[in-house]
């Protein structure tokens, strides 16, 4: 296998919670270099701007973004324009469009992009899948709650327009909805809870086709609850703790032993050895398609 080397872009949460430890534990990654306004990874060279990165680390095929979405498309686009394989976290942008061009560049570039879903790689996802494939689907509830202040502390871009609000963390049960039914859904009705003084939502409740609704929320201290539900004629389907847990007809079923972040970037492995790219819009489709429908209700102010 060949040995890729890899630059992250971002160097907060989420690079150091995952992608660091994931290439750190891979022998097919290395993390040759990192772009960051001030942060670093020890022992890792560390550039301020992203053109001289570019301009001189020619050897770095891979650039994986690690920002928030907002500032992610001029990156992503100078990074395709380089001939780089790119990997986005999610969600890949902050408009369909944006991600559309970017797909765009990549096949002009002859490169491979990877809208990344983490996720998908939930363990108990692909049993999930399997178990639902050509099943009559009759409902369904999401029930997805959690601390904003925990998992985004101090994070205002969350409620900065793009940031996407409550729908930031929405958006991983939306992708696990959209990879395990065997049949599309649509959003039918949604409301949305805007803090007074916010641009994007804190809590909502969505309503799709064949009787599946959704549940976001995300001031929910103590237990954090990461569920789906899936009715059938045939019996039910439940994953917990954001996919990772499976349970079939009320049985606990086996998983898979593989984390997320180490079988993303496995499958970007995957995809640049194949020559392909995997960008998936859905998830995104029904956050763009929620917020169209929503009607809007105005709650108290948020502060972290
Ligand atoms: P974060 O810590 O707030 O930001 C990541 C890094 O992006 C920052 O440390 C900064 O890196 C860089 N950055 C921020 N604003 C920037 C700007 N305007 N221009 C250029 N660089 C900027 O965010 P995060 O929690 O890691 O989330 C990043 C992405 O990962 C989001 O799309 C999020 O949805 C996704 N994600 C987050 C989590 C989570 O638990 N937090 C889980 C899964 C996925 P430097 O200081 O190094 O420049």
């Amino acid at each position: 296998m060949t040995n890729r080397k890899v630059c992250i872009v971002g160097v907060g949460k989420i690079a150091h919670d995952q992608h660091v430890p994931a290439i750190a534990d891979s022998p097919d990654w290395e993390l040759a270099a990192t772009v960051s306004r001030a942060g670093s990874v020890e022992g890792v060279p560390v550039f301020r701007d992203f053109d001289v990165m570019l301009a001189e680390r020619d050897d770095i095929e891979v650039v994986s973004l690690c920002l928030p979405p907002q500032p992610r498309f001029q990156y992503a686009r100078k990074a395709l324009k380089a001939g780089r394989h790119l990997m986005l976290e999610k969600p890949p942008g902050q408009t369909l469009a944006e991600v559309e061009h970017l797909k765009m560049l990549a096949a002009e570039a002859g490169v491979s992009i990877f809208a990344t879903w983490h996720s998908r790689m939930g363990k108990g996802v692909a049993g999930a899948k399997a178990w639902l494939e050509g099943q009559e689907v009759t409902g369904g509830r999401i029930t997805w709650k959690e601390d904003v202040r925990h998992w985004h502390p101090g994070q205002e871009w969350v409620f900065s327009p793009g940031g996407m609000g409550v729908f930031d963390p929405g958006i991983n049960a939306l992708s696990i909805l959209t990879e395990i039914l065997p049949k599309p859904v649509h959003v039918t009705e949604a409301t949305l809870d805007y803090p007074e003084g916010r641009d994007a939502p804190i809590a909502a409740t969505l309503r799709f086709t064949r009787g599946i609704t959704m549940e976001l929320d995300w001031l929910q201290t103590g237990p954090q609850t990461w569920d789906i539900e899936i009715e059938t004629t045939k019996g039910s389907v439940k994953l917990g703790s954001g996919g990772n847990e499976l349970w079939i007809d009320g049985a606990q079923q086996p998983v898979s032993e593989i984390e997320e972040y180490p079988a993303l970037y496995a499958r970007m492995a995957g995809l640049i050895d194949e020559g392909r790219s995997d960008v998936d819009l859905m998830p995104m489709t029904h956050v763009a398609d929620a917020m169209t429908l929503g009607r809007r209700v105005t709650v108290a102010p948020f502060a972290f």
